[in-house]
């Protein structure tokens, strides 16, 4: 098992150490070495996602990240930006589906804006495709047509992405509640019909999972009316980056969220949801739990260790259970800790 951790920038480097904690506690037999990538790599090596980088991610079974970037960079040429090491990593290592689960712990059912009683318990995947769709088909571009200009995209999608992306949802369905819901605009667009054709198609493949079919519009409002009657959601790039938004709105606590982008061979990159949170970098007051989920993630979808990720999901529970909050997700009554604190919280509980 070799992972590249790439603790990035910001308050990347605090909440990665304390996933590597938690990983090395597992006792299992993995490597783990680490690299620069987006504003310290430009510092460094004048490269957001520099050559020694680029070949540790390449060699490695799986990839786990902080996050990257800072207003020190955001003046930077665009080239010399640190999100573009991210779009690098991502577009190097083909990385085609994005998993984002929506998870709210019972425990913090108040840090979300939606009533308790909807949200409480609620455990959702998102499935979204990440190379394709409207956002990269051709032609594209502004125009000027009879006068006057005109803009335009194309909304493209191959048989093959999408029975690949459906087959990683039928997968990720098979080790949770066996439900999928494919997402789509199939009355309106012929992309989408398609779509819903080929995951149909694909449904065969997996008996013991239950396939529906929602169009996007209802989707987001299922979404925030009743968001527990779904289990894992798939759907194209667009719709995708829209509703897993949404979702992740519904738990209310982005330091709590983790999410993983897998290559057709389940290599994955892994990184909490969130940013490098740079007004309290450095504070040792970030919560790390968003990044000690992604490590779960990665044992269960690089590594098929279903049991030690839900060791970790466990401990993680049980420190909520026990009172554990970092200032993010802080209610009165709590015990406020800070990143170490919480680390080393998750190891006990471990
Ligand atoms: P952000 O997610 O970094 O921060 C938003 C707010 O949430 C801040 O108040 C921050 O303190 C808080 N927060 C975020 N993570 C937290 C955690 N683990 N614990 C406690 N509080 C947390 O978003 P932003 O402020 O819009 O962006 C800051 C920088 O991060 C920017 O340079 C942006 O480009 C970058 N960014 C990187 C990624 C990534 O690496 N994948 C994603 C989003 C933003």
């Amino acid at each position: 098992m070799k992972i590249c951790v790439l603790p990035g920038d910001g308050i990347g480097p605090e909440i990665t150490a304390q996933a590597v904690r938690v990983l090395q506690a597992l006792g299992l037999k993995m490597e783990m070495e680490e690299a620069l990538l987006g504003g310290c790599a430009v510092d460094a090596a004048g490269d957001p996602y520099p050559e020694a980088t680029r070949k540790l991610a390449q060699e490695a079974d799986a990839v786990l990240l902080g996050a990257v970037g800072g207003p020190q960079w955001d003046n930077n040429p665009r080239e010399l930006r640190p999100e573009r090491g991210l779009l690098g990593i991502r577009k190097h290592l083909g990385l085609f589906a994005n998993l984002r689960p929506a998870v709210l712990y019972p425990e913090l059912a108040n840090a979300s804006t939606l009533k308790p009683e909807v949200v409480a318990g609620l455990d959702i995947l998102i499935v979204r495709e990440l190379t394709g769709d409207i956002y990269f088909g051709q032609p594209r571009g502004i125009e000027v047509r009879n006068g006057e200009k005109v803009g335009f995209n194309t909304m493209i999608y191959s048989e093959s992405e999408i029975r690949r992306i459906a087959k990683v949802a039928f997968e990720a369905a098979r080790r949770r509640s066996k439900k999928v819901c494919s997402v789509d605009k199939m009355n309106v667009l012929e992309c989408t019909q398609l779509w819903r054709d080929v995951v149909i198609s694909v449904a065969p493949e997996y008996p013991d999972v239950e396939l529906t079919h929602m169009l996007v519009d209802n989707a987001a409002m299922q979404l925030v009316r009743n968001p527990k009657q779904f289990d894992v959601m798939v759907t194209g790039n667009m719709f995708g980056d829209i509703l897993s938004d949404e979702a992740s709105m519904l738990t209310g606590s982005i330091g709590m969220l983790p999410s993983a982008s897998l290559d057709a061979n389940n290599k994955g990159l892994y990184e909490p949801c969130h940013g490098s949170a740079p007004d309290i970098a450095g504070k040792g007051v970030a919560n790390p739990l968003a990044t000690i989920l992604s490590a779960a993630m990665m044992l269960r979808y690089t590594f098929s260790m279903e049991e030690a990720a839900q060791r970790i999901e466990n401990a993680v529970k049980k420190v909520l259970a026990q009172g554990y909050r970092t200032g993010d997700i802080f209610e009165p009554g709590m015990k406020k800790v800070g990143t170490r604190e919480m680390g080393d919280a998750v190891l006990a509980a471990l």
